[in-house]
């Protein structure tokens, strides 16, 4: 076993970690970052399966993520925009096919005009409430002591509008059940994205994507932090940042803190914990951290989403008119879209099983799980979809160093509870992830901005 010396600790090498590694070195700090998978990225990983190169993890990019697209450019990267010409597809409850343009489901008249009655409102709490600091808007607890599935009902009696709206943050980006997240979780995942508005337009949600894959703005960043700053293989099991009289508010600037792994031992000055909260009772902290934190931990969960791909040798949508955008909150994937690669001749569909269709499907021997899921493909873009020559299921629920998929949100009524805590540091340690990002929150450009704001934090104190 190694034991080395730095100024700070970084615990992760996802782009959270990786960008405060970044701001602290370009500082003039010596850091370690020590990563436990045997790759840096995190949640954004890009890998070639049967010959196709595909994102497992996260990879589109909004026009309002400007942390994430300067650092694209800083990075010499180039960016692609998602192919959206032609028609999108949408499928009714009762299962009947409609193709549309523009960005409103054909979903019937007045399902259309609640729909956008709903939007208007989700907009203006938005406006209300702020993306800094939700917890603190008096309509808070009203708000977050409801799920979103009920509060939506009590705005309208339109079912197929309230399930419409409903999916664009629970299976659309919670990945969640509507009944297990509160409506002010609903009201911050739309503020972080400028509007509710802003959140059901796939045009600006998903509108790009880096070439090369998302995953290599965390490999660049590692690159150019040079030589012994990133550690692979070398998950952290203990924090030691006191002695055993220290409570976290007493902790004296200058001790130092130890940091334990399975190949290396740190001794540094400042910790940043750069993982998503389900992953922090993974590390022993010694002394324990403080009874807010360990409750407030425990409250917040990643929810579980199945990315599929599947890759054709040709876009057979598109000559078909199709955008390969569609959209069903009754259906298997309740979302599908065109993921081709960056000149790439084949064709690539993205499609998204959440929560408990996930559930469902994960029920299922994998032979019928794929079945199931191409069917519903079929459904949207034709007989065609059934016949990929490459399908893979991205899986993060299955991964030791994530354990679901896309970040993490609170259960009913603890972000009103914990979120005026989640950022406050214990004693030397901070913390830093996309999972408690305002702007940008579970997108990678809110991890970068989280990374950023530790940084920041730890040359404040320090100067
Ligand atoms: P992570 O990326 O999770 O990085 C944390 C790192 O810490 C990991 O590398 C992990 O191995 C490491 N770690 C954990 N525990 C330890 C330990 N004890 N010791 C050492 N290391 C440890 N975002 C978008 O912007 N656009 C998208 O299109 C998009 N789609 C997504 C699709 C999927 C399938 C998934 C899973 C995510 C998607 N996201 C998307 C979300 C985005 O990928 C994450 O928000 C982002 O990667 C979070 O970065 P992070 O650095 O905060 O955490």
């Amino acid at each position: 076993e190694t034991a080395i010396e730095r100024d700070v600790v970084v615990v992760g090498a996802g782009p959270a970690g990786l960008m405060a590694a970044r701001e602290l070195v370009a500082a003039g700090r010596t850091v370690a970052v020590l990563e436990a998978r045997d790759r840096v990225g995190g949640r954004t990983w890009s890998k070639t399966v049967d010959g196709a190169f595909l994102e497992i993890g996260g990879q589109w990019i909004s026009p309002d993520q400007t942390e994430l697209l300067a650092l694209v450019e800083e990075l010499g990267l180039g960016t692609y925009q998602r192919y959206r010409e032609g028609g999108s597809v949408y499928l009714a409850p009762d299962g009947t096919r409609h193709t549309y343009t523009g960005s409103m489901f054909p979903a019937g008249e007045s399902t259309i005009a609640e729909m956008e009655r709903l939007v208007g409102i989700l907009d203006g709490l938005v406006e209300q409430v702020g993306v800094a600091q939700p917890w603190a808007h008096p309509l808070a607890r009203e708000l977050d002591t409801i799920s979103f599935h009920h509060w939506l009902r009590q705005q309208s009696a339109d079912e197929a509008a309230c399930d419409n709206i409903g999916i664009f943050v629970a299976g659309g980006m919670l990945t969640k059940p509507a009944h297990a997240f509160s409506a002010l979780q609903a009201v911050l995942m739309a503020a972080s994205a400028g509007s509710f508005s802003n959140l059901v337009d796939e045009d600006f949600i998903l509108d790009r994507r880096v070439v090369g894959g998302m995953q290599s703005v965390s490999e660049a960043m590692a690159a150019a932090l040079g030589e012994d700053v990133v550690f692979l293989d070398t998950p952290v099991r203990t924090i030691r940042w006191g002695g055993p009289e220290d409570t976290y508010a007493e902790h004296a600037p200058g001790t130092p803190v130890t940091v334990w792994s399975d190949r290396i031992t740190v001794k540094a000055q400042d910790v940043v914990v750069a993982v998503p909260p389900n992953l922090y009772s993974r590390i022993s902290f010694e002394p324990p951290l403080p009874r807010l934190q360990h409750q407030m931990h425990q409250h917040q969960s990643l929810g579980l989403v199945i990315k599929v791909h599947a890759v054709y040798e040709t876009p057979f949508w598109r000559a078909k008119g199709l955008s390969g955008t569609g959209f069903g909150a009754h259906e298997l994937c309740q979302e599908v879209y065109d993921n081709t690669n960056h000149e790439d001749p084949r064709g690539t569909l993205v499609g998204f099983v959440s929560d408990e269709k996930a559930d469902a499907v994960f029920a299922l021997d994998a032979e019928q799980r794929k079945r199931a899921i191409l069917e519903s493909l079929a459904r949207y873009l034709g007989e065609e979809a059934l016949e990929p020559v490459v399908y893979y299921e991205s899986d993060f629920g299955s991964e030791e160093w994530t354990r679901g998929a896309y970040a993490a949100s609170y259960d009913l009524g603890g972000l009103h509870r914990y979120g005026a805590h989640q950022a406050t540091p214990v004693g030397p340690i901070r913390w830093a992830c996309s999972d408690l990002a305002a702007e940008g929150y579970q997108h990678v450009d809110g991890a970068l901005r989280q990374g950023r704001a530790a940084a920041d934090a730890i040359l404040r104190a320090g100067s």
